[in-house]
């Protein structure tokens, strides 16, 4: 990944929005509501070794890979960043998001922290988001509710989400980098209002960067 986006004649044609957040925070949830309004947005689709849940498919949700292949393309250098989270592996592919961004198009990455922060150090251009949680009793309400994981993973990814969230409160207080933006997830149409307006800006600042 270069360190920046595309550029013609000076502008950025192209934004990476990074969407970062605990398990069950609503990004898949607002991501779409977002993609539903906005065009000229894609999301990067992630390779994982995590088991399928119902009704999710090869490619779209994410590539199903065992360990041993997910690891073949971590040597190959296929992930554009990629981490271990509750026990899986789950990774970027590269190419797709260079592709899609050297043809001019925005692309949102839906990552965990550990990635997210890889990404931002890797590309200064790149923009983070990251959806918050109105408490983590409601998180937790939140991931039961959705009634995709154990009860096993359900606590792992509390346990994960209070690590995370404790970070990126530090973070905010110390005025820290990779965070450009909090957005806390209360109301579904509030939030992905925020989101959409967060993504209309920076594709204003790029379009008068060019002036
Ligand atoms: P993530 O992608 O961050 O893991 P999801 O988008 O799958 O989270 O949301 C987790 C659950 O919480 C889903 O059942 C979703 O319908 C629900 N949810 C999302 N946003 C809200 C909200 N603002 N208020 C109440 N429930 C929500
Ligand atoms: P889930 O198993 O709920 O689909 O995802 C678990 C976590 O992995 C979520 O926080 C999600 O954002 C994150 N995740 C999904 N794809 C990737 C990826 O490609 N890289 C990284 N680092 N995290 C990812």
């Amino acid at each position: 990944m270069a360190d920046r986006l595309p550029r013609l004649r000076g502008a950025v044609i192209a934004r990476l929005i990074v969407i970062s957040g605990p398990s069950g925070a609503g990004k898949g949830t607002l991501i779409k509501r977002v993609m539903s309004c906005l065009p000229g947005l894609r999301l990067s689709v992630s390779a994982t070794t995590r088991g399928r849940r119902a009704g999710e498919r090869h490619g779209r949700e994410y590539y199903f890979l065992n360990r041993s292949e997910f690891e073949r393309r971590i040597e190959e250098g296929r992930f554009l960043e990629w981490a271990a989270y509750t026990g899986n592996l789950y990774g970027t592919p590269g190419k797709a998001v260079r592709d899609h961004l050297e043809a001019g198009r925005d692309v949102i990455l839906e990552i965990e922290l550990e990635g997210a922060k890889k990404v931002l150090s890797q590309c200064r251009d790149a923009v983070m988001v990251y959806i918050m949680p109105p408490s983590l009793e409601e998180l937790e309400r939140r991931l039961r509710g959705r009634g995709t994981e154990s009860e096993e993973a359900i606590l792992d990814r509390l346990g994960r989400a209070k690590e995370e969230m404790g970070e990126v409160e530090a973070r905010v207080a110390e005025g820290l980098p990779p965070l450009h933006y909090v957005i806390v997830n209360d109301k579904v149409n509030r939030a992905s209002d925020e989101l959409a307006r967060i993504i209309e800006r920076i594709r204003i600042k790029d379009e008068q960067a060019d002036h």
